[in-house]
């Protein structure tokens, strides 16, 4: 540490404080403090400690979750930056936080959950530390802040291409994410279903339906969902690799999670996924590879498996009274389709809330849900007794749901958290609440002064 990363480090933790005592949230103002000071404080900070980054539209902060599992089953120390604040100012601050006023963060690793456009920032100050890359899948998401997803792809590109010696974990089921194996790195290694894992075969692989290299439009052998799967391009040649932890068949799906065996650098695997939907199993399998390049032996990676648990609107369940409060987070297309799936699954014979805001960290351009299959969820909600709608943009949801075959009849608007609550208790029965981002950190606020709930810290 120079004294100027030291003097940062102060500012920051002062900041922090100062902020606390406030009452306010220190998520970003630290950072931004702190890098006025001292630019490149995550160098001194990171020390020796490993490094492994996360990033890709959806499942990030589950797959951040389970490696964490993952590490401390190890016995290894290990911090993250799990207020969701994945932005640069956000990932300095957690960084100072786990440091002491010295400047030093006594643990082995560190899992930082990585924006996809803010991946460069994070991880330029790496370079020549022990890195590894985790990139989840690349879809649709807030068009109008990113722009194409061929833009988010090569800002992630732009980010690995900071780091000449990480170690790739890619998803070898999105053609997007794959194509980035040739970036230069020193290992590479694949996770993926080596199988379809629905029955259906309703699929949208409109995100990316042609070829990265050549513009052919894509072959599949199978699907999973969206544009992932065992994909070619009939043309150049390009294709989905062999993962090296590849899901092989799904036993039995449950509600909450799922009996899967896979194929784990070569050895076949059962393990129980306590994470519900499939969309978690690539989280998990994604998990699993990192658990392998730490050599967490094979009986404690299927232990944590069947332990983690969902947290923060990724299907957390909430007992209010006699009512059952389920929570789904939604961000984009795709991930509202993965939830429906879900909930075709369930006995839908309760309550589904539809909460959705148009803030910024919402994507402020609701038009994406057009693109989600309420149709679907319209079959399998006949016998649903109420549909509620919240938050901002409840015009718009109810003219979409009434579209896609949802009985009128059954909408109700309540834009008042506290009453929604005292309703859905009242009513005693199972209630799915489909919220977006913005919206499932107000219901939250309002549902934690009725019941004991784990603090989304900020
Ligand atoms: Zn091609």
């Amino acid at each position: 540490m120079s004294i100027r990363s030291t003097i940062a480090v102060w500012a920051g933790k002062l900041t922090t404080k100062i902020l606390k005592l406030a009452g306010k949230g220190a998520t970003a103002l630290p950072g931004k403090v702190v890098r006025n000071i001292c630019p490149d404080i995550l160098k001194y900070l990171a020390g020796d400690m490993k490094i492994i980054c996360v990033t890709g539209t959806n499942g990030k902060t589950t797959t951040c979750h389970v490696i964490r599992d993952m590490i401390e089953a190890k016995g290894n120390t290990v911090f993250c930056n799990d207020a969701g604040a994945n932005l640069l100012n956000g990932v300095v601050s957690a960084f100072v936080n786990a440091a002491s006023w010295g400047g030093k963060i006594n643990r082995d690793y560190a899992v930082v959950e990585c924006d996809e456009a803010a991946l460069k920032s994070i991880v330029q100050h790496f370079g020549d530390k022990d890195v590894t890359a985790v990139v989840t899948n690349l879809f649709r998401d807030q068009l109008d802040r990113y722009g194409d997803v061929r833009n988010t792809l090569s800002k992630i590109r732009a980010g690995l291409e900071q780091l000449p010696n990480v170690k790739l974990v890619l998803n070898a089921d999105c053609s997007l994410t794959s194509s980035l194996s040739d970036v230069p790195h020193s290992e590479l290694y694949y996770f993926g279903m080596n199988t379809p894992i629905y029955d259906d075969t309703t699929f949208n692989v409109e995100d990316a339906p042609n070829c990265i290299h050549c513009e052919e439009e894509y072959q599949y052998d199978y699907h999973t969902f969206g544009h992932l799967g065992g994909f070619y391009c009939g043309k150049c040649g390009y294709k989905r690799q062999p993962a090296n932890v590849g899901l092989t068949k799904v036993i039995e799906w449950k509600s909450a999670s799922s009996v899967v065996e896979m194929d784990v650098f070569g050895d076949t695997i059962e393990a129980e996924i306590c994470l519900p939907g499939a969309y978690n199993l690539y989280n998990a399998l994604a998990a699993i590879t990192v658990a392998k390049l730490i050599d967490l032996p094979m009986e404690e990676i299927v232990s944590v498996l069947g332990k983690v648990t969902t947290h923060f609107g990724r299907m957390e369940q909430v007992q209010l009274g006699d009512a059952n409060l389920t929570f789904a987070l939604v961000k984009n297309p795709t991930g509202y389709n993965e939830v429906i799936r879900y909930l075709i699954r369930q006995n839908l014979d309760g309550n589904l809330v539809f909460g959705m805001n148009d803030n910024y960290a919402d994507g402020t351009d609701l038009s994406w849900i057009s693109d989600v299959e309420f149709e679907r969820l319209a079959e399998y909600a006949k016998d649903v007794k109420n549909c509620y709608f919240t938050g901002k943009c409840v015009d718009d949801m109810q003219q979409r749901l009434e579209s896609a075959g949802f009985d009128k009849e059954k909408f109700s608007v309540e834009k008042d958290y506290k009453t929604l609550f005292t309703k859905l208790q009242q009513s005693g029965q199972q209630s799915y609440l489909i919220l977006s981002y913005t919206c499932m950190l107000e219901m939250r606020d309002k549902l934690a002064e009725l019941v004991p709930l784990k603090k989304y810290e900020s």
